[in-house]
Protein backbone atom coordinates (compact mmCIF):
# COMPACT_ATOMS: atom_id res chain seq x y z
CA UNK A 1 0.00 0.00 0.00
CA UNK A 2 2.63 2.05 0.93
CA UNK A 3 4.61 1.53 -1.61
CA UNK A 4 2.03 1.80 -4.66
CA UNK A 5 1.08 4.99 -2.95
CA UNK A 6 5.16 6.44 -3.44
CA UNK A 7 4.80 4.94 -6.58
CA UNK A 8 1.95 7.20 -8.04
CA UNK A 9 3.33 10.38 -6.23
CA UNK A 10 6.41 10.34 -7.96
CA UNK A 11 4.47 9.15 -10.96
CA UNK A 12 3.04 12.70 -10.03
CA UNK A 13 5.90 14.29 -9.31
CA UNK A 14 6.89 13.33 -13.49
CA UNK A 15 3.45 13.97 -14.57
CA UNK A 16 3.64 17.86 -13.24
CA UNK A 17 7.27 17.97 -14.46
CA UNK A 18 6.91 17.23 -17.84
CA UNK A 19 3.27 19.45 -17.67
CA UNK A 20 5.69 22.02 -16.43
CA UNK A 21 8.38 22.64 -19.07
CA UNK A 22 5.90 21.45 -22.58
CA UNK A 23 3.01 24.22 -22.19
CA UNK A 24 2.77 28.11 -20.56
CA UNK A 25 0.98 27.30 -17.56
CA UNK A 26 2.37 28.61 -14.33
CA UNK A 27 2.50 25.78 -11.43
CA UNK A 28 5.02 27.01 -8.41
CA UNK A 29 6.51 24.71 -6.65
CA UNK A 30 4.19 25.12 -3.80
CA UNK A 31 1.23 24.35 -5.83
CA UNK A 32 3.35 21.36 -7.13
CA UNK A 33 3.22 19.96 -3.36
CA UNK A 34 -0.24 21.08 -2.98
CA UNK A 35 -1.09 18.44 -6.21
CA UNK A 36 0.72 15.98 -5.29
CA UNK A 37 -0.87 16.13 -1.40
CA UNK A 38 -4.02 15.73 -2.84
CA UNK A 39 -3.46 13.54 -5.89
CA UNK A 40 -3.70 10.32 -3.51
CA UNK A 41 -7.33 11.44 -3.35
CA UNK A 42 -8.24 10.00 -7.17
CA UNK A 43 -6.80 7.94 -9.78
CA UNK A 44 -4.26 9.38 -12.81
CA UNK A 45 -5.86 6.55 -14.91
CA UNK A 46 -9.01 6.82 -16.41
CA UNK A 47 -10.58 3.83 -18.84
CA UNK A 48 -7.25 2.94 -19.58
CA UNK A 49 -6.17 6.49 -20.75
CA UNK A 50 -3.10 7.98 -19.86
CA UNK A 51 -4.11 11.40 -18.27
CA UNK A 52 -2.69 14.78 -17.61
CA UNK A 53 -3.43 17.69 -15.81
CA UNK A 54 -2.95 21.06 -15.91
CA UNK A 55 -3.50 23.65 -13.25
CA UNK A 56 -3.59 27.69 -14.15
CA UNK A 57 -3.29 29.87 -11.07
CA UNK A 58 -4.62 33.40 -12.02
CA UNK A 59 -2.75 36.34 -9.82
CA UNK A 60 -3.27 39.92 -9.00
CA UNK A 61 -0.80 41.82 -9.67
CA UNK A 62 0.77 43.06 -6.57
CA UNK A 63 -0.26 47.02 -5.46
CA UNK A 64 -2.79 47.88 -7.88
CA UNK A 65 -0.17 47.85 -11.35
CA UNK A 66 -2.77 44.90 -12.90
CA UNK A 67 -5.17 47.59 -12.85
CA UNK A 68 -6.20 47.68 -16.93
CA UNK A 69 -4.97 50.30 -18.38
CA UNK A 70 -7.21 53.16 -19.07
CA UNK A 71 -6.77 52.76 -22.97
CA UNK A 72 -5.02 49.81 -24.45
CA UNK A 73 -3.90 49.03 -27.57
CA UNK A 74 -6.36 46.86 -30.05
CA UNK A 75 -4.44 43.03 -29.42
CA UNK A 76 -2.76 41.97 -32.28
CA UNK A 77 -4.97 38.53 -33.29
CA UNK A 78 -1.77 36.25 -33.88
CA UNK A 79 0.01 37.18 -30.58
CA UNK A 80 -2.86 37.52 -28.00
CA UNK A 81 -4.21 33.87 -27.71
CA UNK A 82 -2.59 30.84 -26.73
CA UNK A 83 -3.93 27.22 -27.73
CA UNK A 84 -3.62 24.19 -24.97
CA UNK A 85 -3.68 21.76 -27.73
CA UNK A 86 -6.60 19.96 -26.02
CA UNK A 87 -10.27 20.49 -26.69
CA UNK A 88 -13.63 18.83 -25.99
CA UNK A 89 -14.89 16.45 -28.01
CA UNK A 90 -18.44 15.65 -27.17
CA UNK A 91 -20.51 18.68 -26.57
CA UNK A 92 -22.31 20.69 -25.17
CA UNK A 93 -20.27 21.01 -21.09
CA UNK A 94 -22.01 20.35 -18.33
CA UNK A 95 -20.47 22.31 -15.40
CA UNK A 96 -22.41 22.62 -11.47
CA UNK A 97 -21.92 25.19 -9.27
CA UNK A 98 -21.05 24.68 -5.94
CA UNK A 99 -22.65 27.94 -4.32
CA UNK A 100 -21.24 27.49 -0.78
CA UNK A 101 -18.90 30.85 0.05
CA UNK A 102 -17.49 32.62 2.95
CA UNK A 103 -18.98 35.91 1.90
CA UNK A 104 -22.64 36.05 1.83
CA UNK A 105 -23.34 35.57 -1.59
CA UNK A 106 -26.07 35.00 -2.87
CA UNK A 107 -26.52 31.64 -4.78
CA UNK A 108 -28.66 33.77 -7.84
CA UNK A 109 -26.22 36.15 -8.27
CA UNK A 110 -23.53 33.58 -8.09
CA UNK A 111 -25.08 31.35 -10.71
CA UNK A 112 -26.08 34.44 -12.88
CA UNK A 113 -22.43 35.56 -12.79
CA UNK A 114 -21.12 32.19 -14.00
CA UNK A 115 -24.04 31.57 -16.76
CA UNK A 116 -23.18 35.22 -17.67
CA UNK A 117 -19.33 33.87 -18.28
CA UNK A 118 -20.03 30.53 -20.26
CA UNK A 119 -22.66 32.64 -22.27
CA UNK A 120 -19.65 34.83 -23.33
CA UNK A 121 -18.34 32.03 -24.74
CA UNK A 122 -20.86 29.66 -26.39
CA UNK A 123 -22.08 33.16 -28.26
CA UNK A 124 -18.89 33.25 -30.38
CA UNK A 125 -19.36 29.64 -31.95
CA UNK A 126 -22.28 27.76 -33.24
CA UNK A 127 -20.78 24.59 -31.91
CA UNK A 128 -22.81 24.55 -28.73
CA UNK A 129 -20.24 24.93 -26.09
CA UNK A 130 -22.14 25.09 -22.94
CA UNK A 131 -25.01 23.58 -21.30
CA UNK A 132 -26.93 25.18 -18.55
CA UNK A 133 -25.28 25.01 -14.87
CA UNK A 134 -26.69 23.25 -12.77
CA UNK A 135 -25.82 23.79 -8.38
CA UNK A 136 -24.40 20.82 -6.51
CA UNK A 137 -22.24 19.75 -3.57
CA UNK A 138 -19.45 19.83 -6.06
CA UNK A 139 -15.47 19.64 -5.11
CA UNK A 140 -12.43 21.75 -6.32
CA UNK A 141 -10.05 19.52 -8.18
CA UNK A 142 -11.14 16.21 -7.62
CA UNK A 143 -11.23 13.91 -10.79
CA UNK A 144 -14.96 12.57 -10.69
CA UNK A 145 -16.30 13.77 -13.94
CA UNK A 146 -17.99 16.75 -12.76
CA UNK A 147 -16.75 20.19 -14.01
CA UNK A 148 -17.30 22.19 -10.57
CA UNK A 149 -16.93 25.40 -10.30
CA UNK A 150 -16.18 25.86 -6.28
CA UNK A 151 -14.98 28.96 -3.43
CA UNK A 152 -12.87 27.49 -1.29
CA UNK A 153 -9.23 28.84 0.43
CA UNK A 154 -6.04 29.27 -1.35
CA UNK A 155 -2.62 31.76 -1.07
CA UNK A 156 -2.87 35.47 -1.26
CA UNK A 157 -2.10 36.93 -4.59
CA UNK A 158 -3.88 33.82 -6.08
CA UNK A 159 -7.26 34.88 -7.64
CA UNK A 160 -8.61 31.72 -8.88
CA UNK A 161 -7.23 28.49 -9.61
CA UNK A 162 -8.26 26.33 -12.72
CA UNK A 163 -7.44 22.35 -13.17
CA UNK A 164 -7.43 20.55 -16.47
CA UNK A 165 -7.61 16.73 -16.74
CA UNK A 166 -7.11 15.47 -20.21
CA UNK A 167 -5.95 12.66 -22.53
CA UNK A 168 -2.07 12.24 -23.21
CA UNK A 169 -3.56 9.74 -26.37
CA UNK A 170 -6.43 11.49 -27.52
CA UNK A 171 -6.04 15.40 -26.75
CA UNK A 172 -9.53 15.32 -25.23
CA UNK A 173 -10.65 17.31 -22.35
CA UNK A 174 -11.97 14.85 -19.46
CA UNK A 175 -12.85 17.41 -17.08
CA UNK A 176 -12.18 21.34 -15.11
CA UNK A 177 -12.43 22.34 -11.73
CA UNK A 178 -12.18 25.97 -10.62
CA UNK A 179 -11.82 27.85 -7.35
CA UNK A 180 -12.24 31.34 -6.68
CA UNK A 181 -10.42 32.12 -3.50
CA UNK A 182 -11.97 33.93 -0.99
CA UNK A 183 -9.01 35.70 0.38
CA UNK A 184 -10.52 37.90 -1.74
CA UNK A 185 -13.85 40.11 -1.78
CA UNK A 186 -16.21 38.89 -4.68
CA UNK A 187 -18.91 40.82 -5.80
CA UNK A 188 -20.16 42.60 -9.01
CA UNK A 189 -17.41 45.72 -9.72
CA UNK A 190 -20.10 47.59 -11.95
CA UNK A 191 -22.28 48.00 -8.71
CA UNK A 192 -19.76 48.61 -5.84
CA UNK A 193 -19.46 52.34 -6.47
CA UNK A 194 -20.65 52.81 -2.94
CA UNK A 195 -18.46 49.57 -1.78
CA UNK A 196 -15.34 48.80 -1.02
CA UNK A 197 -13.22 47.07 -4.20
CA UNK A 198 -13.86 43.76 -5.21
CA UNK A 199 -13.22 40.83 -7.79
CA UNK A 200 -15.54 40.90 -10.41
CA UNK A 201 -16.95 37.39 -10.13
CA UNK A 202 -18.48 37.54 -14.11
CA UNK A 203 -14.83 38.98 -15.09
CA UNK A 204 -12.72 36.36 -13.47
CA UNK A 205 -14.90 33.16 -14.33
CA UNK A 206 -14.97 34.14 -17.68
CA UNK A 207 -11.30 34.00 -18.14
CA UNK A 208 -11.38 30.84 -16.43
CA UNK A 209 -13.85 29.02 -18.40
CA UNK A 210 -11.35 30.31 -21.54
CA UNK A 211 -9.54 27.63 -19.95
CA UNK A 212 -12.34 25.69 -19.09
CA UNK A 213 -12.35 24.82 -22.96
CA UNK A 214 -8.74 24.92 -24.02
CA UNK A 215 -7.24 28.19 -23.84
CA UNK A 216 -4.25 29.04 -22.31
CA UNK A 217 -2.94 31.98 -20.53
CA UNK A 218 -1.33 35.23 -22.77
CA UNK A 219 1.31 37.57 -20.47
CA UNK A 220 2.63 39.76 -23.09
CA UNK A 221 1.58 43.08 -21.91
CA UNK A 222 0.42 44.43 -25.37
CA UNK A 223 -2.27 41.78 -24.77
CA UNK A 224 -3.71 43.23 -21.76
CA UNK A 225 -7.23 43.71 -22.91
CA UNK A 226 -8.18 40.33 -23.80
CA UNK A 227 -9.82 37.54 -21.72
CA UNK A 228 -6.84 35.43 -21.60
CA UNK A 229 -4.59 37.93 -20.37
CA UNK A 230 -3.40 36.22 -17.15
CA UNK A 231 -3.38 38.59 -14.45
CA UNK A 232 -6.16 40.47 -13.34
CA UNK A 233 -7.17 43.15 -10.04
CA UNK A 234 -9.89 44.46 -8.31
CA UNK A 235 -12.46 46.15 -10.05
CA UNK A 236 -11.29 44.78 -13.17
CA UNK A 237 -14.27 43.74 -15.69
CA UNK A 238 -12.31 43.91 -19.21
CA UNK A 239 -12.45 40.08 -19.00
CA UNK A 240 -15.75 40.22 -19.20
CA UNK A 241 -15.96 40.46 -23.46
CA UNK A 242 -13.72 38.91 -25.30
CA UNK A 243 -11.49 40.32 -27.69
CA UNK A 244 -11.34 39.14 -31.56
CA UNK A 245 -8.14 37.26 -30.28
CA UNK A 246 -9.87 35.15 -27.60
CA UNK A 247 -12.66 34.98 -30.27
CA UNK A 248 -10.21 33.75 -32.81
CA UNK A 249 -9.01 30.87 -30.34
CA UNK A 250 -11.87 29.60 -29.74
CA UNK A 251 -13.10 29.13 -33.27
CA UNK A 252 -9.70 27.59 -34.18
CA UNK A 253 -10.57 24.98 -31.97
CA UNK A 254 -14.77 24.75 -31.99
CA UNK A 255 -15.58 26.72 -35.20
CA UNK A 256 -17.17 30.03 -36.05
ZN1 LIG B 1 -5.49 32.06 -16.50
Amino acid sequence: MKSSYLLMLGGMIILLSIVAVSGTMVIPMSENGKANAQAQDHSPVFNGEDIGRIDFIHYAKPDGIGKPPSAVKPPKVDTCYDLMGIRWKSLPVNYIVNPSNTQSLPQGFITDAISASALTWDDSTSSGLFAAGTTGDVRYRVFDGMNAITFGDDDPGIIAVTSVWYSRRTKEILEFDIRFNEYYTWGEATLSADDPDCMDLQNIATHELGHAVGLGDVYNPDCSAVTMYGYSDYEDIEKRDLELPDITGLQSIYGA
